[in-house]
């Protein structure tokens, strides 16, 4: 790995934070181009004569190495670099360290080493390796009234799409069968980077939710979205699910369903016609699973707003739901509105909301029974049973399938599961031969 650094001293505070990544995943360091499997270069573009400074040194590089990632502030003008240097074979921005260093990757694989052998492909996880979590964005450009997040985590920024499916790739190659995409609104991936679609096997990856999750369809055998709200283009992602390309499951928290109090939530995508898209994405993709949270107790929630939530719910007809009791969080502007609802009120809400979607979860398990479900196999235990998950159910929040004669099963398989039985939130059966 060789190193050219040009210009003020945050780019060399980037360069040493390159360098340190990637002296941590194993690669030396070479003093001269000679030595080095690939050359970075982070350049300079303050003023035109620094500019003219890097397109130099990038061109001295190729002469000498000819194996040139560049970075800096000149990757701004990645056409300039391109148009004279049609052979580099990357450029990243500045601060870009995920990018440079996934390129860096790409053009000399990491170098075996005890250190880095500690570490396997797809990095350290706490969830079994059947499932992972991928996150695919950071921070939210939303401010809703009870939430400290974005103050905690700033504004939305998404990672680009084609790190996010390289991670996807090595998760699948370590073992895992279904991704659970998370970020704080995964609806609002790309946003901020729509303008930066990325090489992709041969073709593009436009950051968006829909073209990440079809690519992030074709790696995984299973794909989970959380958090997604309800904006226009989630209609888009229903017919990749009747495809089959991703689960039939989306975990929008709606929080409410009463306009009055999603205003004073200051809740995204809060639109009235919820119930008929809800309608058209069922008929697109019958097996659609919606799992959802309510808070009740907001301030300002009348019994009126609350009877119109669980009249709500009775149309909805969501299959999972959880529900929390309003709490103040320190710095939420919420703690700051009138009409504070009093704890009993909100224990009574909170039974009648759960009373609720208890009985139409149950009884949406009960249509379950006779049928043949795809289930995943997350434990396989002593006695011939096994536990898994269904489709409609993510791990830890939601439901299991309890399995008899499954003993010959193993963690991560996915079977077929012919549905016996039932209770409220969870299913049993067998598997089929
Ligand atoms: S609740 Fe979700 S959408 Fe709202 S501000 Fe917090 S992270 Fe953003």
């Amino acid at each position: 790995m060789g190193m050219v650094s040009l210009g003020c001293p945050k780019n060399l505070v980037d360069s040493e934070r390159i360098l340190t990544k990637l002296r941590s995943d194993g690669y030396a360091m070479s003093p001269d181009y000679a030595g080095a499997d690939v050359v970075l270069v982070n350049t300079c573009g303050f003023l035109d004569s620094a500019k003219e400074e890097s397109l130099e040194a990038i061109g001295e590089a190729i002469a000498e190495n000819g194996r040139v990632i560049v970075t800096g502030c000149m990757g701004k003008e990645a056409e300039v670099i391109r148009a004279r240097f049609p052979n580099v074979l990357a450029v990243t921005g500045a601060h870009q360290y995920e990018e440079v260093v996934g390129a860096v990757h790409d053009a000399a694989p990491m170098p075996p080493s005890p250190f880095v052998n500690l570490v396997p492909d797809a990095g350290l996880k706490l969830t079994p390796r059947h499932y992972s979590y991928l996150k695919i964005s950071e921070g939210c450009n939303h401010r809703c009234a009870f939430c400290i997040i974005p103050a905690l985590r700033g504004d939305l920024v998404s990672r680009r799409p084609d790190a996010i499916l390289r991670e996807a790739e090595k998760l699948v190659e370590a073992g895992t069968k279904e991704l659970l995409v998370i970020s704080q609104d995964t609806s609002a991936y790309g946003v901020d980077i729509r303008k930066e679609p990325r090489a992709w096997k041969g073709g593009e990856v436009i950051p968006h939710m829909t073209d990440l999750a079809r690519e992030l369809g074709k790696i995984a055998p299973w794909v989970r979205l959380h958090y997604v709200y309800p904006y226009p283009h989630v209609d888009q992602v229903i017919p990749l699910m009747a495809e089959g390309l991703i689960l039939p499951y989306l975990d929008i928290p709606f929080q409410h369903a009463s306009p009055s109090v999603l205003r004073a939530m200051k809740r995204p995508a809060n639109e009235a016609k919820v119930l008929e898209r809800l309608k058209k994405w069922r008929e697109i993709a019958p097996d659609l699973t919606i799992r959802s949270t309510f808070v009740v107790g907001f301030p300002g929630e009348t019994e009126a707003d609350f009877q119109y939530l669980l009249d709500w719910l009775d149309e909805a007809q969501l299959d999972r739901v959880g529900a929390f009791r309003f709490e103040p969080v320190e710095g939420a502007a919420a703690n700051d509105l009138p009409g504070a609802v009093p704890e009993e009120v909100k224990e009574e809400r909170y039974a009648r909301i759960m009373e609720k979607t208890a009985a139409i979860s149950a009884a949406k398990l009960q249509a379950k029974i006779g049928r043949t479900l795809e289930v995943i196999i997350d434990e396989v235990g002593e006695e011939g049973g096994a536990t898994g998950r269904s489709q409609a159910d993510a791990p830890e929040i939601d439901g299991e399938v309890f399995l008899r004669d499954a003993g010959h099963l193993s963690q991560g398989d996915i079977v077929q599961v012919e549905i016996e039985d039932a209770d409220e939130h969870d299913l049993y059966g067998v598997p089929l031969a």
